[in-house]
């Protein structure tokens, strides 16, 4: 990625836009979350979520994005898979799974980029217990997403929320501005120092994304160049929302 990526700032019509196209990638999570049964395929969640976004006007950013191209609207992550898993028809959910569906939503030009973790019929506590940390942590994140304060106090926010837990953050994919394209700056890292970084501006808007794993924060690439995994096999999640800075209190922009 080219992190020298510039930093956009939104006017307050522009993040209405952004607001409207978080509001139906909210629904494209929320309808392929009700899908997560054992048996569904990965591939059928993607259909699922397609149908959403065409109901809307809308299309995902993901689909031909990168090299190679990604090949579908949503990215499907089960157990030690954490970001970038693609949707196949032979993929089939098992009871205990957990699964991350990534999601962007491209409207009126403007990008909402958000994802969420959820568990497959009966999952195990180690699991739930890791769901629950990485979505804190998204929070404890978005909390520090106000004016006077650094990329770095973010990323601090998450790794401490994380760590002191006893978990990991990766620490190789990030956090970005988001909004006229899919990835803008600035990079907010996982991980960081208080008061360090850029400075947060009112009109920022920053997905977030936390990606926690239980056993190390090392990751691997699989051979289909796109599906990132822990390095130990152990349990990962992630969580992510787009979120605009603004005068106040941060406004959460992939919600219903
Ligand atoms: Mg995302
Ligand atoms: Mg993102």
């Amino acid at each position: 990625m080219d992190w020298a990526r510039q930093i956009h700032i939104k006017t307050p019509a522009e993040i209405a836009i952004m607001r409207e196209a978080g509001r139906v990638n909210a629904e494209v999570l929320g309808t392929v979350k009700a899908l997560l049964k054992p048996g569904v395929s990965t591939a059928d969640l993607n259909a699922a979520a397609e149908e959403v976004l065409r109901k809307h006007n809308c299309f995902s950013p993901f689909k031909g994005y990168g090299h190679p191209p990604f090949p579908t609207s949503i990215t499907v992550s089960i157990n030690r898979e954490l970001v970038h898993g693609i949707p196949k028809k032979d993929r089939k959910l098992r009871d205990g799974d957990i699964v991350s569906i990534d999601c962007g939503t491209v409207l009126d030009g403007y990008v909402a980029d958000s994802a969420l973790s959820a568990g497959v019929g009966e999952i195990s506590p180690k699991a739930r217990a890791l769901l629950e940390v990485t979505e804190g942590a998204l929070h404890a994140g978005i909390q520090m997403m106000r004016v006077g304060n650094r990329t770095g106090d973010v990323g601090a926010a998450i790794q401490q929320y994380v760590e002191s837990r006893g978990y990991h953050v990766t620490r190789e994919y990030t956090g970005h501005g988001v909004g006229r394209q899919m990835h803008e700056g600035p990079q907010v890292p996982n991980y960081g120092k208080p008061g360090t970084g850029l400075p947060l501006k009112q009109g920022m808007t920053i997905a977030l994304e936390p990606m926690v794993l239980v056993g190390t924060h090392a990751t691997r690439v699989l051979p289909d160049q796109w599906t990132v995994v822990s390095a130990d096999g152990s349990l990962t999640a992630h969580f992510e929302h787009s979120v605009a800075v603004t005068a106040g209190d941060p406004l959460i922009l992939t919600v219903p």
